[in-house]
């Protein structure tokens, strides 16, 4: 055979459309598809032969029914969303490559009602007139903040953008560099205070910010002052910061508003539960700060967002804002936020049933319970590697308790007959996209954010590879 007639025995679109497992597919997958994947494979094919040796023509062969199957796959792939739900068997609890927070299930039956239905979004239901969108969540926020008032943006960059548009547009905003944060992405929040903001004046050093620095920066343009938690590192050793209280009390800020950037938003106190103390919106407010922001997907377990609380009056001004309609959640934040918070009423409740809260809070007795059965589905499966239970530590994540070890167990495995990265590549590739950590020559499967219905899914995607 020559090369020539390989290329002859290409078959057409047309002869492949005709085949009946196509029509079936014709079915189910849009034409355009299906069309796109039968000329894909059909090229791929003729560049086989255009790569194949002359003396290796001979044994060349296309089969129908491979082709077929490749053209099958194909369509399937590309009709596939890009967004998969994976497992997260990191450990790493607040995971921003893997969508932070998880809602909890508790939020499910709201989401849906309102992400599928028409609502009072923005319509009062008392007087039959126009409402606003960001009323709902404004009397839950400040019951359990103690705020006077409220607003949610799409997210806390934005919140930050927000509140510095509104309150220090054309005028000067002073921070310490101890506090210029970068967050995930190499997006800096002292940029986004910059877009915000007339001009930001930086103060103090790296690690030691004092008073005097702070009022080194005040001048008749003073429009506001900046704090920003470090949320995701610590400055450790020699350091000195100014606290809210001792802003408060200087003559020269005594109009002057005072913003804190939380980064992660907490309500509850975590140093009752075994954990670091993290400050909480409720403390800051306390202080004295006039204006919080912070996120609704780190460690407040709730949906993408940007909580700004605080002061009436300039919270009033932000809602006037034109940026704010730009800036603006949907009804589906609305919802997921809303049934969030609610459970914040009852903190027990909340750490049981927020999963980001639950992770977290999780104890090691439980972590090592739940490692066992893992453990023993796994060796069930008497696979060609060493499986072990092994002490480990866990993180927070997200940008939050940079500090914080979680103890906790994982289930290890390491390969007899090929590579960990092998292994790693073929579960995240899995059905189930499974998602875990290699530490030198072991896969690690960390149970703190695997939940108990994934492990028979982790199992069965350990058959496919291991046989
Ligand atoms: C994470 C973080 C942000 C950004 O919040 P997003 O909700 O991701 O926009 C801003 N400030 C601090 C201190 C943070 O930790």
């Amino acid at each position: 055979m020559k090369k020539r007639e390989a290329f002859a025995k290409l078959p057409s679109v047309d002869s492949i459309l005709s085949n009946n497992n196509i029509k079936n597919l014709l079915d189910n997958y849009p034409r355009e598809l299906i069309l796109e994947s039968i000329r894909d494979v059909i090229e791929s094919k003729r560049q086989e032969i255009i790569r194949i040796k002359e003396d290796e023509i001979e044994t060349f062969d296309i089969e129908e029914d491979i082709l077929i199957d490749d053209i099958i796959q194909s369509t399937k792939n590309k009709f596939q969303l890009s967004i998969q739900k994976v497992i997260n068997a990191t450990g790493i609890v607040i995971h921003t490559n893997l969508g932070r927070s998880k809602l909890s299930p508790n939020v499910q039956s709201e989401l849906i009602d309102i992400a599928f239905g028409y609502s009072n979004l923005e319509y009062n239901l008392e007087n039959g007139k126009r409402g606003s969108r960001y009323d709902h969540l404004v009397q839950i926020i400040k019951r359990l903040t103690g705020a006077e008032d409220a607003l949610i943006v799409n997210n806390n960059a934005a919140a930050v953008l927000l509140v510095l548009n509104t309150i220090a547009k054309d005028g000067e905003v002073i921070v310490s560099r101890g506090e210029l944060v970068e967050v995930g992405g190499s997006f800096r929040i002292s940029s986004i205070m910059e877009l915000g903001s007339g001009k930001l004046v930086e103060v103090g050093s790296t690690n030691k910010t004092h008073i005097e620095d702070y009022k080194s920066g005040f001048s008749e343009e003073t429009k506001a002052i900046m704090k920003v938690h470090t949320s995701n590192y610590r400055i450790l050793g020699f350091t000195e910061s100014v606290g809210i209280e001792e802003l408060k009390q200087q003559e020269e800020f005594k109009n002057i508003p005072i913003i804190e950037d939380l980064g992660s938003g907490v309500f509850v106190d975590l140093s009752k539960y075994g954990l670091t103390y993290e400050p909480t919106v409720i403390d800051s407010l306390k202080k004295g700060v006039d204006i919080v922001t912070f996120s609704g997907d780190k460690m407040l377990g709730g949906p993408q967002a940007g909580i700004i609380v605080g002061k009436k009056e300039y919270i009033e001004k932000m809602k006037k804002n034109q940026l704010t309609r730009a800036l603006r959640v949907d009804k589906m934040k609305i919802a997921a936020l809303e049934a969030t918070l609610r459970m914040y009423l009852d903190e027990e409740e909340a750490i049981r049933n927020i999963p980001t809260l639950k992770m977290i809070t999780c104890s090691l007795k439980e972590l090592d319970k739940k490692a066992g059965i893992l453990l023993n589905k796994i060796k069930e499966l008497n696979i060609d590697a060493d499986i072990q239970k092994e002490k480990n530590v866990s993180q927070v994540g997200g940008g939050s308790m940079p500090l914080e070890k979680l103890d906790t167990y994982t289930v290890t495995i390491k390969p007899n007959k090929f590579s960990v990265s092998y292994l790693e590549k073929r579960l995240r590739k899995s059905d189930a996209h499974i998602i875990g950590r290699i530490n030198e020559d072991k896969y690690i499967l960390d149970v703190r954010t695997i939940e108990e219905n994934e492990f028979d899914l982790i199992v069965k995607e350990l058959k496919i590879i291991f046989n």
